[in-house]
């Protein structure tokens, strides 16, 4: 079983004629129920729910102090590699493109986590471009070990690994995932990576719920925002955090909104998604998952960034540079994408607490 099967059956549904049929009335009788269903949210997706921001902004506030208080962790992402054998067309890291490449050292690795470190983090992500060859299960172990002697929690964007792989890092120290499908439209998914093992649109998919087997405590999924009509890909983001949800209820199953931004070698095929859509995706998502975290990276700008903290965000990223060595100044490799928000630890902890939340560096004990 895999949330393939879920996603085959409605991968050809019209959500036009689904839309037209939506009416205010629907939107209300939706927001006055207990809990949704998949058409439920669906509809709350849907250009009619749009008159309801203000409403589904009050009810997604409400389930997000229920379940995660006034509460976000903050944390920063180490890119430790940018060489990546994959082509896929909206990426700096793209293997056709002829950018500065760079893989850290263990020693280079220690430098950067004694520079995050000063900033009190205690929560690293360690990203990687996919290439199993620069980049091996070992060197991620390695690189892990070598951050827990200053983090308490470490997660690892990376390629996508087997259940036996995902088990190796996880008692090399690993406890969180992160794994974007970028796009669920198959067909789009198929145009957008060129070549390499990331073409493998199954095993991607699966990638999650590998993790899940593997006992990852969180797992946070995702599809880059800009590739597909962005309603279809936001409800197939929340079926696929539902499925995870449902069938593995000791992980903590989170969802990041990640807005395509201007990277090497840009791609022009993009279907915007304005500030209002996006904080309707976030909204509906709320109120369908309210267990579901969600994570708002420094891809977007920081006021809009603060705008959001009290309709559901639970994860912030601070202090966030997306070159390799790029948190202790030394970078010879070229950066991701382009960050928005370019504010420090300190600066997104005071943005927090002025919004009247609390910072938090850690979000649970190990028993
Ligand atoms: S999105 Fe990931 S796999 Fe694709 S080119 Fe960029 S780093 Fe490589």
């Amino acid at each position: 079983m895999s949330f393939y099967n879920e996603y085959s059956k409605i991968k050809d549904f019209s959500f036009d004629n689904f839309f037209q049929k939506i009416q205010g009335n629907d939107i209300r009788r939706i927001l006055d129920k207990d809990k949704l269903e998949p058409w439920d949210f669906l509809a709350l997706l849907s250009p009619k729910a749009q008159v309801y921001l203000e409403q589904m902004a009050q009810r997604a506030h409400m389930l997000s102090l229920q379940n995660f208080g006034k509460t976000i962790l903050l944390y920063t992402p180490i890119y430790i590699s940018n060489h990546c054998v994959n082509k896929c067309v909206y990426c700096s890291f793209n293997a056709a493109n002829n950018i500065a490449r760079k893989k850290l050292t263990m020693q280079e690795i220690e430098a950067e986590a004694r520079e995050i470190s000063k900033t009190g983090l205690k929560h690293v992500l360690v990203l990687t471009g996919e290439s199993r060859t620069q980049t091996p299960v070992s060197y991620i172990k390695d690189a892990v070990k070598v951050l827990k002697g200053y983090f308490e929690v470490v997660s690892i964007e990376i390629y996508p690994l087997t259940e036996e792989e995902y088990k190796e890092v996880i008692n090399a120290g690993v406890h969180g995932l992160v794994v974007y499908q970028e796009v669920y439209d198959e067909a789009i998914y198929d145009k957008l990576h060129l070549s390499g093992p990331k073409r493998d649109y199954h095993f991607r998919l699966d990638a999650p719920e590998r993790a899940c087997r593997a006992k990852m405590r969180s797992v946070n999924i995702g599809a880059l925002l800009g590739l597909n009509h962005w309603r279809r890909e936001a409800f197939f983001t929340g079926l696929h955090a539902d499925y995870l949800q449902n069938k593995y209820l000791d992980v903590e199953i989170s969802i990041s909104l990640p807005r395509i931004r201007p990277y090497i070698g840009g791609c022009t095929d993009v279907y915007p998604v304005g500030d209002r859509e996006f904080v309707q995706i976030m909204l509906a998502l709320k109120i369908f998952l309210p267990h579901v975290g969600i994570a708002i990276s420094t891809r977007e700008r920081q006021g809009f960034r603060d705008q959001l903290i009290p309709l559901g965000v639970t994860k912030m990223s601070a202090g966030v540079s997306t070159e390799v060595g790029g948190h202790k100044g030394e970078s010879t490799g070229e950066g991701q994408f382009e960050i928005s928000d370019v504010r420090s630890v300190a600066e997104i902890r005071q943005a927090i607490q002025a919004k009247g939340f609390q910072p938090i560096f850690k979000d649970w004990m190990d028993i």
